[in-house]
């Protein structure tokens, strides 16, 4: 026998890459603008002497803001180290049944790894030819089930009707809604909180508040299951979120009028560069999200496309697993000159 036997073996989950060189960065969803000044102003303003000290264990100033925000009781919040921490911690509390949890075959790529490193059973539902989720696959026995809304790396929104529908027909489950990117144009499933006891809604501010590098994640959900949450995140780490992490949180969530301003800027991008994508020839769905996932025309191939913008320094997503969508590049939404450059450069690889 040796310690080899011992070790917990996972496959990890596979970031997209952080070139430390100047390139066009648009393969990890990142937002093109700063973040809002008020969170400069919060940072400059920090008293370093409070690093002495450990931080809120409740996170109270950051939940204390999103509470007032989201119009939520303080007993409904929980939040964490991004929404990669948050959705780790739901993973870990509500799926230690024995029935699998349930999630589409293409969607967020750590869905899986969480599963496998934390022993939980799950099972993968095809999405239709579209990409679209199957609402009525949802009606079988489950150990609970975790939706990206809208989906990643898809792009596509689900209605709130359908996730309610999903919630409805799973009360025995607890229902995650992974909204990392509902501020980019869907309708949130928030609401639901009120009426049901067993969805919890998972949020971001990597995306639309522009703070990826903050790690913030929050999550809403009646009192019960965030108490559960709270007592695994106590078993774990209590300590999560850090000092300047919690004042630049709230400060951003406050700035209401910035966070508009940015995302509009990004949907328009987002309208501008998809009509530019289809003259290419591309073809994908409509994006609710600050990516768009696009197939490009034949004889062109995306891994090909992938390697030769790389050559010109711009990054792009693709995904050579699973197969049905090693033929898509998923390309975050940049600034308006970002998307003019990679515009040139698909052109001239094309031509
Ligand atoms: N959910 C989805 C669907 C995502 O695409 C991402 C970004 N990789 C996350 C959650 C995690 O984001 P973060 O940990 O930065 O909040």
């Amino acid at each position: 026998m040796s310690f080899e036997e011992n070790i917990r073996r996972v496959t990890p989950y596979t970031p997209g890459e952080q070139p430390q060189k100047k390139v066009i960065k648009l393969n990890t969803n990142e937002c093109p603008y700063p973040p809002s000044p008020a969170v400069k102003k919060a940072l400059d303003s920090m008293d370093t002497d409070v690093l002495r000290l450990y931080p809120e264990v409740a996170c109270d100033t950051l939940n204390d803001a999103l509470c007032s925000y989201y119009g939520v009781p303080r007993e409904c919040v929980f939040s964490g180290v991004g929404s990669d921490d948050v959705l780790s911690m739901c993973f870990l509390t509500f799926f230690a049944g024995r029935e699998p949890v349930l999630f589409p075959d293409i969607t967020y790529s750590f869905y899986d790894v969480w599963a496998e490193v934390y022993r939980i059973p799950y099972e993968t539902l095809p999405l239709d030819e579209n990409f679209c989720i199957r609402t009525q696959d949802y009606r079988k026995k489950n150990g609970g089930v975790v939706i990206a809304n809208p989906n990643a790396p898809t792009g596509v929104l689900l209605g709130t009707d359908s996730i309610e529908d999903i919630v409805s027909h799973n009360k025995d489950s607890v229902v995650i809604v992974d909204e990392a990117y509902i501020d980019f144009g869907g309708e949130t499933a928030l609401p639901l909180i009120e009426k049901y006891d067993n969805v919890v809604v998972v949020r971001t501010m990597s995306k639309s508040r522009a703070l990826a590098g903050m790690r913030i994640g929050y999550c809403f959900g009646q009192a019960a299951l965030i108490r559960y949450l709270n007592d695994v995140k106590y078993s774990v780490n209590s300590y999560t979120m850090n000092t300047p992490a919690l004042a630049a949180g709230a400060a951003a969530i406050r700035d209401d009028e910035y966070f508009r301003d940015i995302t509009s800027r990004i949907i328009k991008t987002r309208t501008a560069f998809g009509e530019r994508l289809r003259e290419l020839g591309f073809t994908f769905n409509e994006s609710s999200t600050n990516f768009i996932f696009a197939k490009p025309p034949a004889p062109f191939e995306a891994s090909d496309i992938f390697e030769r913008l790389k050559e010109r320094d711009i990054f792009v997503r693709h995904f050579k697993k699973p197969e049905r969508i090693a033929d898509h590049l998923r390309i975050t939404i940049g600034t308006d000159e970002e998307m003019d450059t990679l515009y040139l450069a698909l052109k001239e690889i094309m031509k």
